[in-house]
């Protein structure tokens, strides 16, 4: 166990961009844990989007993370002490330890994996929230049917990935958006999307256009601004959005959706969604996510930065779209 636990605060509210110097590293004694408590070694720490949005003191569907205050994120640890009758210690457990070493937790939100049969870190993954979102804008949200094309943006990320393979098992044909000819070679390469195509080339939008030559039937939306405009720009009628992110827009700014006329007269159903609305679901999505991934028809990459120092950079890397696949720290 480390002799200090380190730390990351949220030191300042970004201006626009978040930047490293956002953050604050302290360093404090280890946390011993009361009757009812557990003490959790944090081995990976997990870099999301949405961590950007609680940077900022705006309304939300979750409260600002405070200043001064370790920075919120998830974790898959290990329990080195357990004064809790559910834990022990050696569990593997995934839970919302932040962005630090050591945690103590009364239970509420931690959850013991099977790191047996996945690496831990696919339980902050595929077969973790980033899977489960996939799962639920698919399954409950769009449900793609067999023969539809299916656009998901923001295609090489954690969630994108998944949701780009669980549409081609649905027997959908599978078109990708990301970042660059290498992120779109990997799309289809390893992660078996039918097609991809890179936002940042200049002819985005006839490449989108011969990539779906059918029109769009349903959109997985990471990301808004000009990507979630030419894919509006394909829609089919009666065509399903998914909205689960604006990535696009996360680093300040409006980002405002220009086709709203093609949502009318293609009868678009356009739905948000947060997927912690959903925690009843959780089970059975990770279940049939961690079955899929076991038989091998579900691929998965990481990005893993190596140590707790590294976080504000990849996390500041990762929203500019370093990453390939689901962005970890390895923390111990
Ligand atoms: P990713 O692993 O996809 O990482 C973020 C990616 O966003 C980057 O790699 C980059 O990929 C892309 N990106 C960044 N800026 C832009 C931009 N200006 N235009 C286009 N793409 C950009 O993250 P996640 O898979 O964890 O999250 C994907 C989305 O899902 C996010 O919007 C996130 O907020 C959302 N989400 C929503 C949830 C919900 O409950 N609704 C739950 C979890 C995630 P590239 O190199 O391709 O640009």
């Amino acid at each position: 166990m480390p002799a200090r636990n380190k730390q990351w605060l949220l030191a300042s509210r970004p201006r626009r961009a978040a930047v490293e110097s956002d953050f604050e590293l302290v360093e404090t004694d280890p946390p011993a844990p009361r009757d009812g408590q557990v003490l959790v070694k944090v081995r990976f720490l997990s870099l999301d989007p949405y961590m950007r949005g609680r940077m900022d003191d705006a309304r939300s569907y979750a409260p600002s993370q405070e200043l001064g205050q370790v920075m919120v994120g998830g974790t898959a640890g290990e329990v080195v002490e357990s004064r809790h009758p559910a834990f022990q210690a050696g569990d593997a457990v995934v839970g919302m330890g932040g962005w630090q070493e050591l945690f103590l937790s009364d239970g509420q939100g931690l959850r013991k994996v099977d790191a047996a049969t996945l690496p831990l870190s696919a339980h902050l993954g595929p077969a973790g929230m980033p899977g489960v979102t996939a799962w639920y804008g698919l399954d409950r949200v769009g449900q793609p049917r067999a023969g539809e094309t299916a656009l998901v943006t923001a295609a090489a990320g954690a969630v994108g990935s998944v949701a780009g393979q669980l549409a081609r098992l649905r027997g959908c044909r599978a078109v990708g958006v990301a970042g660059g000819p290498a992120k779109c070679a990997h799309v289809v390469g390893d992660l078996g999307f039918d097609a991809c195509v890179d936002y940042r080339a200049p002819d985005f939008r006839e490449a989108l256009k011969a990539a779906c030559p059918s029109g769009v039937d349903f959109v997985f939306e990471n990301v808004g601004g000009p990507v979630l405009d030419a894919a509006l720009a394909r829609m089919n009628p009666f065509g399903r959005v998914a909205l689960c992110g604006l990535v696009a827009g996360y680093q300040g700014g409006e980002i405002p959706i220009r086709g709203v006329r093609l949502l009318l007269v293609n009868r678009v159903r356009l739905q948000g969604f947060i997927v912690s609305d959903h925690l009843d679901l959780w089970p059975q999505a990770i279940r049939e996510l961690a079955g899929l991934l076991a038989s091998g028809k579900l691929r998965y990459r990481e990005t893993v930065a190596d140590g707790i120092e590294s976080a504000p950079r990849a996390f500041v890397g990762m929203l500019r779209g370093e990453n390939l696949g689901k962005q970890l720290v390895r923390v111990s």
